[in-house]
């Protein structure tokens, strides 16, 4: 669950950039989206347990009884076995599940090749697609209304990030960059269910597709995105508000201890910088996060953003920008604080925690999004 979690952070502490409204605008977005579960490799191997039939770009059709074709990148295009085909290449099966290096995937294949490396991009519904990512950004022994809050989130995300890696042809990456996606091996019951009952909502304001952003436990209070990226332009329900439900999560308090050198190692990457001798909070945020770090050295000193600061370090080990102490001795630097993640929007233990005292999934997300509306969206068939 923990790492589940964290990567469902990770997936969210980078700016998001729209280029195409059309795309966040309600009641405009294609009901197909295309991951890239296989970027930039020379090989892979695709088969299925029933036939299934490859096209390539120069109408050559290829039918294949089940079993598993060997994908290998060649100059002039992709070879399967001993067919070459030129590209973009589309792989259907005949009962909807194909599988890629041995995990299956609902829906059809594209494949794309871009010089000498070729990319695999699984082509299905966003409905079906938020079945193999819920999952993987929640725990799915969590109460039914905290999972359907993650799913309308999970939505959410989608429909707004859907021109993410539109240079490279697709929509969105599986990998922790955009939102993990584990395909059909990744799918559970509960979060099945929590993506079908909330079927097309997703969170809006002012009729756009708002960023929802979230991360595992704030420790008390949500924060502003303006002391963490830097925002300047706050929407009104990402300002922060009081969470008194995540109180027992695991890490509402945390510590930990790393080595002098390894942090100077890191600091070193971007700044000159001497032994480190000390390491002070400079100002903090109105819930108590610290919003710069003065790194005191042998050489001067050195001014960091605190958020910006754990993601250069160790994101996993320093959990929070929330310090209670940072203390320098020995050789070693012991961090103590508190919360899990970068404090902005939901807090997902804080919304297990309102799902444990009865609150449905539409409190819990207009409580931790204030002023946002869920509504559905429509799909359409085919690409603007
Ligand atoms: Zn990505
Ligand atoms: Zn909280």
């Amino acid at each position: 669950m923990i790492f589940k979690n964290v990567r469902g952070i990770l997936i969210l502490f980078m700016y998001i950039v729209f280029t195409c409204k059309s795309l966040y605008a309600l009641g405009a977005t294609n009901r197909n989206v295309d991951i890239g579960i296989c970027i930039d490799v020379s090989s892979a191997s695709i088969g299925c347990s029933k036939s299934f039939i490859i096209l390539d770009n120069s109408g050559k059709k290829l039918k294949f009884s089940k079993g598993v074709g060997s994908l290998e990148c060649i100059t002039k295009g992709i070879k399967i076995n001993n067919y070459i085909l030129y590209t973009p290449v589309k792989v259907t099966p005949s009962n909807n599940i194909i599988f890629v290096n041995s995990k299956p995937y609902l829906g059809q294949l594209t494949i794309q090749k871009s010089k000498t490396k070729m990319t695999i991009i699984n082509v299905l519904p966003i409905e079906e697609y938020l079945k193999g990512v819920v999952p993987k950004e929640v725990n799915p022994l969590w109460p039914t209304e905290a999972l359907k809050a993650q799913a309308v989130i999970s939505r959410t995300y989608t429909i707004a990030n859907l021109n993410k890696h539109k240079e490279q042809g697709f929509n969105l990456c599986s990998t922790t960059h955009c939102q993990v996606y584990g395909g059909l091996s990744g799918q559970v019951h509960s979060t099945n269910q929590a993506v079908k009952e909330t079927n097309k909502e997703v969170l809006t304001y002012e009729d756009k597709v708002i960023q929802a952003v979230f991360h595992a436990t704030c420790g008390g209070r949500t924060d502003s995105p303006r002391y963490v990226w830097g925002w300047k332009d706050i929407p009104p329900y990402l300002k922060g508000v009081k969470c008194g439900y995540c109180h027992k999560a695991r890490y509402k308090t945390w510590e930990h201890t790393l080595d002098e050198h390894f942090i100077h190692e890191k600091l070193s990457q971007n700044n000159k910088i001497g032994k480190i001798k000390k390491i002070k909070v400079k100002g903090k945020t109105p819930t108590k996060a610290a919003k710069g770090l003065e790194i005191i050295h042998s050489e001067g000193k050195l001014r960091l953003n605190a958020y910006k600061f754990r993601t250069l370090i160790d994101a996993w080990k320093i959990k929070s920008h929330t310090f209670d102490s940072i203390e320098v001795k020995n050789n070693k630097v012991y961090f103590k604080g508190k919360g899990w993640g970068h404090k902005v929007g939901l807090c997902q233990e804080g919304a297990k925690g309102m799902a444990d005292k009865g609150k449905t999934y539409k409190k819990i997300l207009l409580y931790f999004y204030p002023k946002t509306k869920i509504e559905p969206i429509s799909y359409r068939e085919k690409k603007c």
